[in-house]
């Protein structure tokens, strides 16, 4: 099969034969109808994510039709499926306490595992899979098993959001711009930071309530001044020093910081724990979602409840993926960028 292998860190991706992946026997191969490039394949890319080497094949958004299923699969051929990135064993305590994004045997294609940027992927643990519904296009769907599935954890579980709450929402990528979406349906007021103009704008007419640019505000007295105090909830979405502080800062006395994005490197940082001590915060670590939750969160998409399709901006063939992931090296345009041609 095709795929887009990462040879050198910061080259492009290497379009490959490779040897098709082998079928697990607690699982599924789908043919990959469309993969969702992603930051946290950014940060693979760079080299800042130990599971990423010479040989990885990226691609841990996705979603396909099964081509060959095992004989303890859940699935059978011809099913549509999408996938949640974190594919939970089942059986360990995590996983039958409904914790299965906390899973220690989970298996994630794409990091460690290979993944979607691929005309094939093999997925173990299928029981995580969901139908895709009929009514969704496969490349909106790419983009739900990390981004909308992590926003939406985030959210209720985590920082466990009520209406009328402020939502400050640091990064508008994929992950901020679901949160936005989500964060409204669920009758919050929400304004979102980034330092592209342009998104920013877009964010606005998806009906975020207020706009702080960083790269010519101070973020979180902008923030404090606009909520009246500071947010209840803030959401960091890049993983990076600058917003993580920002995102404390801008908090009201008892707010909720919920760190969405993955931390490069060996993940320290600064972080101002005055903010944190004296506003007394709580500080919600978060990564991925339930697969349990995942045909409740469908059911509201599919109903129309909440409108995810601003979230998708292009799509791109395999070999389009490595420009993608070099112009994560700056600013990016607003919304996310699917893969949907395998063949070039
Ligand atoms: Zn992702
Ligand atoms: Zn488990």
């Amino acid at each position: 099969m095709r795929a887009a292998v990462v040879r050198e860190f910061n080259e492009d991706l290497s379009i490959e034969t490779v040897e098709d992946p082998k079928c697990p026997d607690n699982g599924v191969v789908l043919k990959v109808a469309a993969c969702g490039v992603c930051r946290s394949d950014f940060h693979g890319w760079v080299g800042g994510h130990l599971k990423v080497i010479n040989g990885s094949i990226m691609g841990h958004e996705y979603c396909g039709t099964v081509v060959e299923a095992g004989a303890q699969a859940k699935h059978k051929v011809g099913d549509k499926l999408i996938a949640p990135f974190i594919l939970g064993c089942g059986d360990c305590p995590a996983c039958q306490v409904g914790a299965s994004n906390t899973c220690e045997s989970a298996v994630v294609p794409g990091f460690g595992a290979p993944g979607a940027y691929a005309e094939f992927v093999a997925v173990p643990f299928d029981h995580n899979l969901v139908h895709l519904p009929e009514t969704m296009s496969p490349a909106l769907a790419a983009g739900l098993g990390c981004r909308v599935t992590t926003a939406w954890h985030a959210l209720t579980d985590r920082a466990n959001v009520c209406a009328g709450e402020w939502v400050a929402v640091h990064g508008t990528g994929g992950i901020g711009l679901s949160a936005l979406l989500l964060a409204k349906m669920l009758g919050a007021q929400v304004v979102v930071v980034d330092v592209v103009q342009e998104k920013l704008d877009q964010a606005l007419s998806l009906g975020a309530d207020a706009a702080v640019n960083a790269s010519t505000q101070d973020v979180p007295a902008a923030i404090i001044e606009i909520t009246g105090g500071g947010a209840q909830v803030s959401l960091e979405a890049l993983g990076i020093s600058q917003t993580t502080n920002a995102s404390v800062e801008c908090l009201a006395t008892l707010g909720r910081h919920v760190h969405v994005g993955m931390p490069a490197g060996d993940g320290r940082m600064e972080v101002n724990m005055r903010a944190i001590y004296s506003k007394q915060l709580a500080f919600y670590g978060t990564r991925g979602m339930p697969s349990w939750k995942y045909p409740s969160l469908l059911s509201m998409i599919e109903r129309g409840q909440v409108d995810l399709t601003p979230m998708l901006d292009r799509v791109v063939p395999l070999s389009g993926a490595s420009a993608e992931l070099r112009a994560m090296k700056g600013p990016t345009r607003p919304g996310t960028a699917v893969i949907t041609d395998f063949s070039k």
